[in-house]
């Protein structure tokens, strides 16, 4: 069986017998094992880091940046291998699959402008003879710990945007699907990437807690849930690092009564169902102003939540593939049994799925939920499953308010032809990115992605320009050339331009 270790200053590398399985979620089977990084392992990538960033900083972005143009053709040239050693690992279909690279390609692109990026700025005559510039370097050694539901694009929101910015860059991919993330940090190295410059240590919280705990480590970028990113942050900044940790969510759908309604089915079909819903955009609350609208949607959704084509990725017609683990299906139909017994109105009930050659798969079924209220863990907790939820209020306040209330903030969208409500809904809505008929709202690679309240802890948003922030530190620097005819006598009081 092909194992997965290491991959440190451009050497695949073991150092345990600690190996975990990896699963192909359609099929059950074991597709690899994968070896469980320790201290030891984040020890070395960190030496191999140490070793090339002096040089690494000395590098001028534009060859920085060339060696992104050639990785973004290396990507191209090799998605479709990526995409199935995604669709592998984590159950999604191709076509999802592919989708997801290519956005993370796009963030590729954006690195490649680092020369225009990490312009700084300056201004002359700022005092008598003085001028000013600022300017961004590079913050050092960079973590980035990353989920299992967008092995390709994730990683690559972070590590081409902190290397292009002069930064060494481990990655700790997630230990669910680890195959696809290491066959593209490879292809970094084929573009010429110094050796050293990004590694990948492949394991779960013992390396997470390694990288906390090392003063080399000066940033930490986490992608993943909620209780691991309050963790990461909470333990990173308490030891003076930089730390921006996206969480989990539970995006909200405004349905208007003047939605264009079958586009808004379909939307909110591909959100709450594609990648299983196994998406931090997925919409899993649809909240519709008026009965009227709530019965004309549900009617529109049930046939065609009945009519998913579920299946491998293997299977060409799959529009939705199975969920990531055996543990995770309990969970999320554990979920859909307490939405049940919470008084939920379980419309299409998915649990009882049985995909034709793939008995051992952890597949579920599309599942609908009608006049569910906020006090039901279904409503108040992320599912990360295929569950869509309507809720029923009488106004766009009310749906404004609700979503509010809710602790999570990342994404949310309004489904309407009003353009006055649509605006008081991005004035008003507190969440990080809004959709106006956009049901995924995913911000394109020139501007940043983020949460509000407990879907991201720190300050700064994760890649865009908020990456390249996040990525450097600014230096401020006030220069004088002495001039031979003149000599200031000194001043003792705080310089200033009266
Ligand atoms: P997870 O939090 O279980 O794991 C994420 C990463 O953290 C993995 O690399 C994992 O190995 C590591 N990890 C897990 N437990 C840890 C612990 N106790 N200590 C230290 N490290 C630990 O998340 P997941 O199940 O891989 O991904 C799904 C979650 O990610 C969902 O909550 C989803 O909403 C969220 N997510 C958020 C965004 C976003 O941008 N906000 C994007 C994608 C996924």
């Amino acid at each position: 069986m092909e194992t997965v270790t290491h991959f440190i200053a451009g050497e695949m590398i073991s150092h345990s017998d600690h190996f975990i399985d990896v699963f192909n979620p359609a099929t059950g089977k074991v597709t690899c094992s994968m070896e469980m990084g320790n201290a030891q392992t984040v020890t070395a990538a960190i030496v191999a880091a140490e070793e090339v960033l002096p040089e690494w900083k000395a590098t001028p972005p534009l060859k920085r940046a060339r060696i992104m143009f050639r990785f973004k053709e290396l990507l191209e040239q090799n998605k479709e291998t990526i995409a199935k050693l995604i669709s592998e690992e984590h159950g999604k279909t191709l076509p999802d699959a592919l989708g997801e690279l290519q956005r993370g390609i796009e963030n590729v692109e954006y690195a490649c402008g680092a020369p225009e990026l990490l312009k700084g700025e300056y201004s002359s005559n700022t005092g008598p003879g003085i001028s000013a510039w600022s300017d961004s370097k590079p913050v050092g050694i960079v973590a980035g710990i990353t989920p299992f539901n967008f092995p390709a694009m994730v990683p690559l929101w972070m590590y081409p945007l902190a290397i292009v910015c002069g930064n060494c860059f481990i990655l700790k991919p997630s230990e669910k699907d680890p195959s696809s993330t290491l066959y593209i940090a490879k292809l970094l190295v084929e573009a010429g990437l110094p050796k050293g410059v990004l590694s990948v240590v492949n394991g779960g919280k013992e390396v997470v807690d390694a990288l906390i705990e090392a003063p080399q480590v000066k940033a930490m970028s986490f992608v993943g849930s909620t209780p691991v990113a309050e963790y990461i942050y909470s333990q990173g900044t308490a030891r003076g690092k930089r730390v921006q940790a996206l969480g989990g969510a539970k995006n909200h759908a405004i349905v208007m009564p003047d939605a264009e309604l079958e586009g808004a089915v379909s939307a909110l079909m591909g959100a709450a169902f594609g990648s299983c819903g196994e998406r931090c955009m997925a919409i899993s609350v649809a909240v519709c102003v008026g009965d009227e609208t709530a019965e004309r949607l549900i009617e529109r959704l049930i046939p065609q939540i009945q009519a998913l084509r579920i299946g491998a990725y293997t299977q060409e017609s799959s529009e939705m593939g199975p969920l990531i683990s055996k543990e995770h299906f309990e969970k999320v139909t554990q979920y859909v049994g307490e939405g049940v017994s919470s008084g939920a109105n379980l419309l299409v009930d998915g649990r009882r799925l049985n995909v034709e050659g793939y008995e051992e798969g952890y597949f579920i079924g599309g599942c609908l939920f009608d006049r569910v209220t906020t006090e039901m863990s279904i409503y108040q907790e992320e599912i990360f499953g295929p569950v869509l939820c309507i809720v029923r209020v009488n106004s766009l306040e009310e749906g404004i308010a609700l979503i509010n209330e809710h602790e999570y903030g990342n994404g949310t969208c309004i489904f309407t032809r009003d353009g006055e409500a649509a605006e008081m809904f991005c004035d008003e809505v507190e969440a990080g990115m809004v959709g106006v008929n956009v049901p995924l709202p995913v911000p394109v690679a020139s501007h940043s992605f983020g949460g509000w309240k407990r879907s991201l802890f720190g300050d700064l948003h994760a890649y865009g320009p908020d990456g390249i922030r996040f990525y450097t530190r600014r230096k401020a620097i006030s220069q004088r050339w002495p001039k031979r005819a003149t000599h200031e006598a000194a001043q003792f009081a705080f310089p200033s331009q009266q």
